[in-house]
């Protein structure tokens, strides 16, 4: 039998929770505290209805990012509870057009960070096949992305298509996001805060595609998503194993478990579209992308 909570504090908790919940924080990790179990009067059968609302992103009232927090309990009888909270919204459905809905409503219209009201006229959320391999994450918004709500459909995104295609897929076989989901003013890069405070919904993104492989364009989507700090030179060449931040799978449901993806990192379009020189290296990165996929190419394809 695991240990139980007093109803009160059961009570309190759940209220606690959905506090956090409401505010978009779904993250939580233990502070451990040397309590003795008999101090903790009764049980923590957490009533799973309480945590069904606590982690409803229906239960109204406007989302923050999702964000960690430390809660102190003793560890036994935190472990019910915290398996129930551990799983985002968007766990609770196996369909990923489902999911992703949720994650556009969580997101709602988002004022987390200054990019709001620095011109934004949409955000652009991320585009493509929902249960796509392949994964592309770009930095952030231009002015025609701002424009169409779409990622990806300016200059840079002709370039990005071409590079898809040459790889024998189409633009609608992948998934397409970036890191911030609202057009930087003047198409300055994001600060590291407005990447911090954007890149959790990307994260629940990629955990609801499940890609084999994703392809990081640019020092800032390689840097945000690795959460390290290196040049392009440094972090091309090679693959990294990516789990989104705060990831567990749904060990109640019966969809295949997700072990994460490996994730490569290549030049910007918009860079190659100024140093043209530079495609050549970028190729090089999509073919160890293609290599890993098992995909032929367009000729095998035509
Ligand atoms: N550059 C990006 O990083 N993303 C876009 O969507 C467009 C241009």
């Amino acid at each position: 039998m695991p240990p139980t909570l007093d109803p009160e504090l059961r009570r309190a908790l759940a209220a606690r929770i959905r506090y956090y919940n409401e505010m978009g924080i779904y993250d939580f990790y233990h502070r451990p505290v040397s309590v003795h179990m008999e101090e903790v009067a009764a049980p923590i059968a957490v009533d799973e209805q309480e945590i069904a609302v606590s982690i409803n992103p229906e239960s109204g009232g406007e989302m923050r990012p999702r964000k960690s927090t430390a809660v102190a309990m003793p560890i036994e009888a935190e472990e019910n509870i915290f398996e129930a909270i551990a799983l985002k919204p968007e766990q609770s459905v196996s369909d990923p057009v489902k999911a992703l809905k949720i994650i556009r409503e969580d997101l709602g219209d988002c004022t987390r960070c200054v990019l709001h009201k620095q011109g934004r006229k949409q955000i652009v959320f991320g585009v493509g096949n929902p249960k796509a391999e392949l994964m592309f994450v770009g930095e952030g918004p231009g002015a025609d992305e701002d424009e169409k709500g779409e990622p990806f459909v300016g200059r840079a995104g002709q370039l990005l298509n071409n590079m898809i295609n040459a790889m024998g897929i189409e633009r609608e076989q992948v998934y397409i996001a970036n890191i911030v989901k609202c057009r930087p003013p003047g198409n300055r890069q994001p600060e590291r805060d407005e990447c911090a405070t954007c890149s959790p919904f990307l994260m629940r993104q990629i955990a609801v595609v499940k890609p084999k492989v994703i392809v990081a364009l640019g020092a800032t989507a390689a840097k945000t998503l690795l959460a390290m700090n290196a040049s392009m030179i440094q972090l091309r060449g090679r693959f990294y194993d990516f789990k989104p931040a705060g990831f567990r799978n749904n060990d109640r449901s019966n969809e295949p478990q997700w072990d994460g993806c490996k994730l490569a990192v290549t030049y910007h379009p918009a860079f190659l579209l100024r140093d043209p020189r530079q495609k050549g290296e970028a190729w090089k990165d999509l073919q160890m992308v293609m290599k890993e996929l098992g995909m032929k190419g367009p000729k095998a394809n035509a």
